[in-house]
């Protein structure tokens, strides 16, 4: 098996060579009529992604980092505001609250689904309102704080279980940002991810399911005072026009180009979804049928769909495992290697090492192998039989 062709963890070539014709003339309408900044483009995407999801406002931005940061601005969230999300997650989730003055406060994972925990979340807000760290571990500020909102995370392409957490966040009066950065596509009860909060936020980075060729993001709302204060934040706060500024902004809009780029890769998005369907379909029966003992395959809840942003299984020695695969040429990625709680960068909110045992135990454990439309049956096996010699080995 040694010197195979190393395959790509996503390929991102071949799916230009389906689209590419629409690509380049997308690309060239745009050099013809120069308006690179909100041309027309960034508006008919705005349509088609809004009708695509089913919400009523789509507003395109310049990452799902700033289509995150643009909702809790929207929101006024600011210092002494408490926003409840998972440690299990890319910084970004959090990094826009502190950004903003507000606090994180960290929430463990289910470990079936590596989603947020609804009954902990419970636990989490109620131990907030009484100050009282021996209920649930909090942040050292949390004296401060006022809970304010959720950011659930569909991780890896599947929501988190929403009907609770809408539940808890009509009894608390909370706001619920869905961070749809990996979740488009996905489904949960019936309802489409980027429409499960009072707002979503998601992210057209290349390597998600709906990436452009740059940074991009949008924002998903059925509110249409959050639509339009996006709207107004996106371009510095601006009233009539960018020279009346009614509220502090950002320069945070989606390039024309990114819109030109996506309007071909919406128009495929759907059937991508369900190639993807039939390669994480493929992948769990391999692994059933091999190697079930000592390969958790990720969990899709009855009811759900995953956007299979990652195809992520759960292994122990999991850093040797990934070894085995590398020198098969066989490309895998840990998200996420640190939970957010442990970064430097939140040692100052004083959380624990232990605080969040599910979290850090699948941080340990969890292994993302190749995942995208165009990946092949023949290149599937070939993974699987990595992996399954990768833990023969170690047995
Ligand atoms: C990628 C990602 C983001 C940030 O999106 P950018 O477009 O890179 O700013 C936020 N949250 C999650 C869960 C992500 O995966």
């Amino acid at each position: 098996m040694k010197n195979e062709e190393q395959l790509a963890f996503i390929d991102l070539k071949a799916q230009q060579d389906v689209v590419r014709e629409q690509l380049e003339e997308r690309i060239k309408a745009v050099l013809e009529h120069g308006r690179y900044i909100l041309g027309p483009e960034v508006q008919e995407f705005e349509g088609k992604l809004a009708d695509f999801v089913g919400v009523k406002h789509c507003i395109g931005v310049s990452s799902g980092t700033d289509a995150l940061l643009a909702v809790l601005m929207a929101r006024g969230i600011g210092p002494g505001d408490a926003v409840f999300t998972t440690p299990f997650t890319f910084i970004a989730t959090a990094e826009i609250v502190s950004l903003l003055g507000a606090t994180p406060v960290f929430v463990d994972i289910d470990h079936q689904t590596c989603n947020i925990d609804p009954h902990l979340l419970k636990t989490a807000v109620e131990a907030l309102i009484a100050h009282d760290p021996a209920m649930y571990p909090l942040p050292a500020n949390h004296q401060e704080l006022t809970p304010k909102a959720i950011i659930p995370v569909d991780l890896f392409g599947l929501p988190a279980d929403n009907d609770p957490i809408m539940a808890l966040a009509r009894q608390y009066e909370l706001f619920v940002l869905e961070d749809a950065a990996q979740g488009l596509v996905g489904v949960y009860k019936g309802k489409p991810a980027g429409s499960l909060g009072h707002a979503a936020a998601t992210s057209f980075f290349p390597a998600k399911p709906l990436g452009c060729y740059g940074d991009g993001g949008a924002v998903l709302t059925d509110d249409d005072e959050i639509a339009s204060r996006v709207t107004s934040i996106r371009v510095h706060g601006k009233g009539v026009d960018k020279y009346d500024n009614v509220r502090i902004g950002l320069n945070a809009r989606l390039h024309t180009l990114q819109a030109a780029i996506l309007l071909p890769k919406l128009a495929v998005f759907a059937e991508e979804l369900e190639k993807r369907q039939h390669i994480a379909e493929r992948y769990q029966q391999q692994f059933s049928a091999c190697c079930s003992d000592v390969v958790t395959c990720p969990y899709v809840p009855e009811g759900s769909r995953s956007a299979w942003a990652q195809f992520s299984i759960r292994v122990q020695q999991r850093d040797l495992v990934q070894e085995r695969l590398q020198e098969q040429g066989v490309p895998s990625f840990v998200y996420y290697q640190k939970n957010l709680h442990l970064q430097s960068a939140y040692a100052g909110l004083g959380y624990r090492a232990d605080a969040f045992p599910v979290a850090e135990a699948t941080s340990s454990s969890i292994l993302s192998l190749p995942m995208h439309p165009y990946l092949k049956d023949g290149q599937i096996d070939r993974v699987v039989d990595s992996v399954k010699q990768a833990v023969d080995g170690l047995r």
